[in-house]
């Protein structure tokens, strides 16, 4: 195995570093009092803010970002918070216009890593046992994720279920399904 890391190599923007000091100066714990025992699945686009746009603030519900926001790939974290930690209300499935997986494929994907890693057989096993979840239509995609999630036997069955896009033009949010986890 050889890895690219370099721990020696500070690889962090001493921008950040100096901007959490400033953060933790004036650090306020977040209230849980207001916590709405919600969780967001949301893409991790910079240009999405899960809490501004449903005006929330930190510490009022669990956000799990991944790659095109995708339901499949954050199953591990809904079992860890539905069962380790009694996080157990609604879960609204987040999709947004102009995502970066509407644009690759999983083929494309599997294409781009092994073309990066040339004679590596172990990188292109791995990356062909992965799937990428491409999206081909964002309403489909939050559909089809909302359904995976209502007939996942590892969901509680009851949870309320929701699944919306969010325009990254206007801001603004449009519900796309309604389901309970049939567990
Ligand atoms: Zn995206």
């Amino acid at each position: 195995m050889c890895s690219q890391l370099d721990f020696q190599q500070p690889n962090m923007n001493p921008e950040i570093i100096q901007a959490n000091e400033k953060y933790a100066a004036s650090f306020q714990k977040p209230d849980m009092a207001g916590f709405k025992n919600m969780t967001i699945i949301a893409c991790c686009d910079p240009r999405v803010d899960p809490y501004a746009k449903l005006g929330l603030k930190n510490g009022e519900a669990v956000i799990i970002r991944n790659a095109g926001g995708s339901a499949v790939d954050a199953v591990r974290s809904i079992t860890v918070l539905q069962h380790g930690i009694a996080v157990t209300g609604e879960i609204a499935v987040f999709h947004h216009t102009d995502c970066g997986m509407t644009k690759v494929t999983t083929d494309r994907m599997r294409e781009l890593v092994k073309t990066a890693n040339p004679g590596r057989d172990d990188v292109a096993a791995t990356v062909d046992s992965m799937d990428f979840y491409h999206i081909l239509d964002v309403e489909e995609s939050v559909k089809s994720d909302v359904k995976f999630l209502a007939e996942n036997p590892l969901i509680l069955k009851g949870t309320k279920l929701s699944g919306w896009v969010y325009d990254v033009e206007t801001g603004k949010i449009s519900k796309v399904v309604e389901a309970a986890a049939s567990g």
